[in-house]
């Protein structure tokens, strides 16, 4: 099978779907790798470097589909990407299916087949192709990083000739994928840890990663923290214990960062705007959840200003993207393990194995029918 790329086209968007070394590795499955010119370039990979991989480089998006029998992308498709698939075509990147119903029908109109890469089912044998895990553990890293550049003082402390420093208080609310890869970067710069979940079942993973849980003196089971393993919304009494605490830690804390989700709804505010105003001038908020409208009462998604009683809050939505070389290369890697398990028979012959729960799952047209969504997984 021909493997094809396309440039992002979204403003903005640095990342690309294959690398060259991914390219090396799609081609040992016996596929054939195309990219569209200008790909890799803001990720830091060259049309050439491409060619040096054995990938034909196209020049347009349109030359680029018409020679792949599977398109891959990172970004949900503009609709002129969506008018140039074919029948029989496959289709890989993240699409969102109950956000962009539109864009659904209209790639099932085509008659090509749509994976999703946001609805491989979080199996354990689907973990390397959890791309929404990849980018997680990115934003996490990334916004620790962007915390430390907008603040003015070491994270770690020290004791020098010039006087002792002490360590930055950071608190990570939401420890999911994005909020574990903050505990353990901001741990590893020498800051001291807070962090707090509503699953209470995260508590050791985030001791063990040398910060520590807040607590809250809260029966579990008074409220519905989680449902198969996602946290569901808390109920108005857990949820006013829980800001109480964080009026506590609001005057100590230099950092905080923000990753609490709720499948499927806005983000919940859980960082208001008395508790934006009781930090000290020049701490620093990172909203994770900008996106879904913010865990932090003021943020402005996409923006990073400063408050007037100097806290910086900063709510971009692209993490991953700012970090376009090792997004990609994890996506790009995510991406590979979906051909693999597309291609059970290496011989370069796609499989759409709809029996298959990870490919059932991540299936969202066929055939020109929409095919989202799926049934639930069969295997936990
Ligand atoms: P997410 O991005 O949906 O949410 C981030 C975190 O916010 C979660 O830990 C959630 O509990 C927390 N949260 C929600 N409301 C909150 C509130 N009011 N206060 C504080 N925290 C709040 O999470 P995710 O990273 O997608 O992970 C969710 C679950 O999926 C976890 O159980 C994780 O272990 C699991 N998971 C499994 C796999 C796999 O098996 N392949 C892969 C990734 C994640």
């Amino acid at each position: 099978m021909r493997v094809g790329a396309l440039r992002e086209r979204h403003p903005g968007e640095n990342r690309v779907a294959m690398t060259p070394a991914s390219a090396q590795d799609i081609r040992k499955l016996g596929h054939e790798c195309h990219v569209e010119a200008g790909a890799g370039e803001h990720a830091g990979f060259s049309d050439d470097a491409y060619r040096e991989a054995g990938v034909t480089v196209h020049p347009d998006p349109a030359s680029l589909v018409q020679a792949s029998d599977v398109v891959v992308k990172v970004r949900p498709p503009e609709p002129e990407e969506i008018a140039l698939l074919r029948e029989g075509q496959t289709l890989i990147a993240f699409f969102y299916p109950g956000q962009n119903p539109e864009l659904l029908e209209a790639a099932r109109a085509t008659g090509a087949t749509v994976i999703a890469m946001d609805m491989v089912p979080r199996i354990s044998r689907a973990q390397k192709m959890d791309a929404l895990s990849s980018m997680a553990n990115i934003a996490g890293y990334r916004a620790v990083i962007e915390a430390g550049a907008n603040f003015g003082r070491f994270f770690t402390g020290q004791v020098t000739a010039a006087g002792k420093v002490p360590p930055a208080q950071v608190l990570v609310i939401g420890a999911g994928v994005a909020g574990l890869a903050a505990i353990g970067t901001a741990t590893s710069l020498g800051a001291v840890v807070h962090a707090f979940d509503v699953r209470p079942e995260v508590a050791e993973q985030i001791e063990s990663m040398g910060a520590s849980f807040v607590f809250l003196e809260f029966e579990p089971t008074q409220d519905g923290a989680a449902t198969g393993g996602y946290a569901a919304p808390s109920s108005p009494e857990f949820r006013e214990k829980q800001l109480a605490k964080f009026r506590e830690l609001a005057p100590n804390m230099d950092i905080v960062i923000t990753t609490a989700l709720i499948p499927g709804r806005p983000a919940p505010v859980l960082w208001t705007a008395d508790m934006v105003r009781m930090m000290k001038p020049g701490s620093v908020i990172v909203d994770l959840a900008a996106e879904r409208g913010g865990n932090c009462e003021v943020t402005v998604p996409d923006e990073k200003f400063v408050t007037e009683n100097g806290v910086t809050i900063v709510g971009y939505t692209d993490f991953p993207s700012r970090m376009a070389a090792q997004a990609s290369t994890l996506y790009s890697t995510n991406i590979r393990h979906m051909l693999t398990d597309l291609t059970p028979g290496k011989d370069g012959q796609i499989v759409q194995n709809m029996e298959d729960d990870v490919i059932r799952g991540a299936t969202v047209a066929n055939a020109g029918a929409v095919t989202w969504p799926p049934p639930p997984p069969k295997i936990a």
